[in-house]
């Protein structure tokens, strides 16, 4: 008798939450604190053992921790972050710089209050309003840290057009690039706070920390930068943390009509999300990414995190690399369409090893995607290459070659130097050059110092550059070290701008 009274409670008490239940927006959520600033523990599960000491050889890594609360709508997203970032230039900073990204990417960011250790400061929105400028009415002195907190409101774009639709909420899938304010790269040229290209990638960012709190309506199956490491839900809303560190930028993609499959490779599992009837695609999607993690792991340097996501999104790029994830043209994943002859599956497995590239070449080892594209996109085309040698043999490889080929053709094979930032090219010739051209550089490279030298260089390079930013002259150092010659005939034929 008492089970059947506590259960009349049980309903009794239920129904009475439902009449006073305050509407979904405003539902009480779980309260899910954020560590310490000096408190790296929660990093540690989305990184592999063998990388796990970075979290303690970053001690001044600007360190994010970010809410994301997403409306019921797709489009709105109102925000707030406390960002603690510690100068590590030579010289004392009187300024500092956030990109604002969505008002570049065809909708618009607000800022409603800004915050410098503790006190309401005042700021201005610059570039097009694509920067926040924070004057320091203090400068902060070498090796000094500050917390900046920021309040926004961001609306994404319901189109694809602008820089392939990397922000967007369409067809039910919401893709979130670049939607928090995130602080500017200061180096040799000063704080790097250009309006990009359109055409070319739009970040140029240092690895961070990353915590992220994000709320979303419960039924959003939500894939993200870096791990999950708590998840509540209530009745209407979910709410989620993620740790990613180090990352140069924290994605989120989101549907309610993803489903998963995901399998485990031992240090690390891999994630492929696709809507239901796409699955096999998704599947495809996760074998390529398998494949190419473990030669490229075994190449250059072991893949750093514990996860791997690959998401399918209308973007109209065939792909975006991102963070311990990518983003891959949703279309590719029905393998039975094709695209003016070429069958679905042969780009999405190119479009996802590519990707999976990318996170030695951009992520691992960075770069400024604006000023030298060529150091992460021609690498990456050249090692995608060298992935289908590995898997299908010589006439796989050829195949492959052939393709960068027809690329480079279209500019009638013109030696323009990969060496220019993306504003530079004309739009032909952006993807001519440094997605056809480029990889015939490190072809030509190799000849040049052997294969077995060649190799050698390539892990070098990658193992030392690991979380930082390397640049033309970083590379061209270090090849020389390892072929003990002079590489400046061959940059001047392929990568040195004409005088
Ligand atoms: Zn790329």
């Amino acid at each position: 008798m008492k089970r059947s009274i506590s259960l009349l409670i049980l309903f009794l008490f239920a129904l009475t939450s439902c009449q006073t239940s305050t509407p979904s927006t405003q539902e009480e959520v779980p309260d899910i604190p954020f560590p310490d600033w000096g408190d790296r523990s929660a990093l540690e599960s989305s990184l592999i053992p063998l990388y796990q000491d970075i979290l303690g050889e970053m001690p001044d890594a600007t360190i994010y921790h970010l809410d994301l609360n997403i409306n019921e709508d797709l489009i709105h997203i109102s925000g707030q972050e406390e960002v603690r970032y510690t100068n590590q230039e030579s010289i004392a900073l009187d300024e500092i710089y956030f990109h604002l990204m969505p008002n570049y990417l065809g909708e618009e960011m607000k800022i409603s209050a800004v915050q410098v250790s503790g006190a309401d400061v005042d700021y201005s929105l610059e570039k097009q309003k694509t920067v926040l400028h924070i004057p320091l009415e203090t400068p902060l002195g070498i090796g000094k840290s500050l917390i900046v907190k920021i309040d926004f409101q961001t609306t994404v774009p319901i189109e694809l057009e602008t820089n392939y639709g990397i922000l967007a909420s369409t067809e039910g899938i919401l893709s979130l690039a670049h939607a928090y304010p995130m602080i500017a790269v200061y180096d040799d040229e000063g704080w790097n706070i250009d309006i990009p290209s359109a055409q070319g990638d739009v970040t140029y960012l240092d690895m961070s920390f990353y915590l992220v709190r994000v709320n979303a309506p419960k039924d959003l199956v939500l894939v993200a930068s870096g791990n999950e490491i708590t998840h509540q839900s209530t009745n209407e809303r979910q709410v989620a943390l993620y740790a990613a560190a180090p990352a140069r930028d924290f994605y989120l993609a989101a549907s309610e009509g993803y489903v998963h499959i995901q399998e485990d490779f031992g240090d690390y599992v891999i994630n492929s999300y696709a809507p239901a009837d796409l699955e096999k695609g998704a599947q495809m999607a996760m074998d390529a990414a398998a494949a190419s993690i473990d030669l490229f792991s075994k190449k250059f340097a072991p893949y750093p995190y514990t996860e791997f996501d690959i998401v399918s999104t209308p973007t109209l790029a065939l792909g975006i690399e991102y963070p311990g994830m990518t983003a891959i043209n949703i279309d590719l994943f029905d393998l039975s369409a094709n695209f003016g002859g070429t069958p679905a599956s042969i780009y999405l497995e190119s479009t996802v090893v590519h990707e999976v590239g990318h996170q030695w070449f951009y992520h691992l080892v960075g770069n400024d995607q604006l000023d030298e594209p060529w150091l992460d996109e021609s690498l990456t085309q050249y090692i995608t290459w060298q992935y289908y040698l590995d898997e299908y043999g010589s006439n796989g490889g050829a195949g492959f070659a052939q393709s960068l080929n027809g690329r480079w053709q279209r500019v009638d094979h013109a030696e323009v130097p990969l060496g220019l930032p993306v504003g530079e090219y004309s739009e032909g010739e952006y993807s001519a050059i440094i997605y056809g051209r480029g990889a015939f550089f490190f072809e030509a490279l190799a000849e040049e110092m052997g294969e077995e030298v060649f190799d050698t260089f390539l892990a070098d390079y990658t193992q030392s550059q690991a979380w930082d930013i390397a640049s033309t002259e970083s590379l061209r150092e270090i090849a020389e070290k390892h072929c003990d010659c002079d590489l400046e005939d061959l940059y001047a034929t392929w990568i040195y701008p004409v005088e």
